[in-house]
């Protein structure tokens, strides 16, 4: 169900001496006053947590009186987390402190000292396929640093899967692998060559993607045998996957359920892809 606040003005903590259950903190809280945008309360005692919604009288005032309280996960439920790297108005970083936790309500202080909380993540899970190297790869790494700052994207979690091409490479039977280019830290365990250094022509196999074909052809005259490395053409289509391509080189395109954003993407493409793959799956 994924309940989260919109906005930190919407918790206010309170701190209280009384067993965090549903009785006493009604005791507590009826008839008190709550400030316009406060919609749940974060009660506190000593360690212990719970997260409570409430009702007021009336919605315009500065301060109104609570006039309902009802308890939406108790201490048993909930647990506390101080984190001051988590920015609680971006929903991917409460999923990744909900996903490392077993409870089923985290509420975390975080960046500002704000405090929020998610109850029963269950964010939008993107699959990203990327090759290796480099390490970490670039899309993942990426994808990542944009939803660590994404407060405009729904709560969204990456499933990765790697396609390693150095593996790729251990299929090939003859006595050269031609890469694209050392840039990326490839080496195989075998004799070597690097297109991009336009190295002389020997009986090699190229691991690489369409764009190094087309390069190949342009340098050499002819296309070698291939083992594609395109991450692009290794997915099915069945979930929301993002994947990069070297013969894009700007925008996003869509394959079906598979977001292509190019080989070198900028933050901003990548941001681009995720929104349009979390589209995909909220549609049916
Ligand atoms: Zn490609
Ligand atoms: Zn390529």
């Amino acid at each position: 169900m994924n309940l989260s606040p919109d906005r930190e003005r919407e918790v206010s903590v309170l701190d209280v001496d009384v067993p965090l259950e549903l009785e006493a903190l009604r005791d507590v809280l009826h008839g008190r006053q709550a400030y316009r945008r406060t919609r749940y309360i974060v009660a506190r005692r000593d360690d212990d947590v719970a997260v409570l919604e409430i009702e007021k009288r009336r919605e315009e005032p500065l301060f109104s009186e609570i006039t309902a309280v009802r308890m939406l996960a108790g201490p048993d439920d909930s647990v506390l987390v101080t984190d001051p790297t988590v920015d609680i108005a971006v929903p991917s970083q409460l999923a990744a402190l909900a996903e490392a936790s077993t409870a089923r309500c985290v509420v975390v202080e975080g960046r500002y000292s704000y405090i929020g909380f998610v109850i029963d993540a269950a964010p939008t899970r993107i699959r990203i396929v990327d090759a290796v190297p480099p390490d970490p790869p670039k899309l993942v790494d990426q994808a990542r640093r944009v939803l660590a700052t994404a407060d405009d994207l729904p709560s969204i979690a990456l499933d990765v899967e790697l396609l390693d091409l150095r593996t790729l490479a251990s299929d090939v039977t003859a006595s050269t692998v031609l890469f694209p280019c050392r840039a990326s830290g490839l080496v195989a365990s075998r004799d070597s060559a690097y297109l991009d250094q336009r190295p002389q022509r020997t009986d090699w196999v190229l691991v690489g993607c369409a764009r190094s074909r087309e390069i190949h052809r342009w340098f050499y005259g002819d296309e070698p045998p291939v083992i594609d490395s395109c991450p692009r053409h290794v997915v099915d289509g069945g979930v929301p996957t993002v994947v990069r391509c070297c013969l894009l080189e700007t925008g996003i395109e869509h394959d079906g359920r598979v977001v292509v954003v190019p080989w070198g993407a900028s933050l901003a493409e990548v941001r681009a892809g995720l929104a349009a793959a979390a589209g995909l799956a909220a549609s049916p």
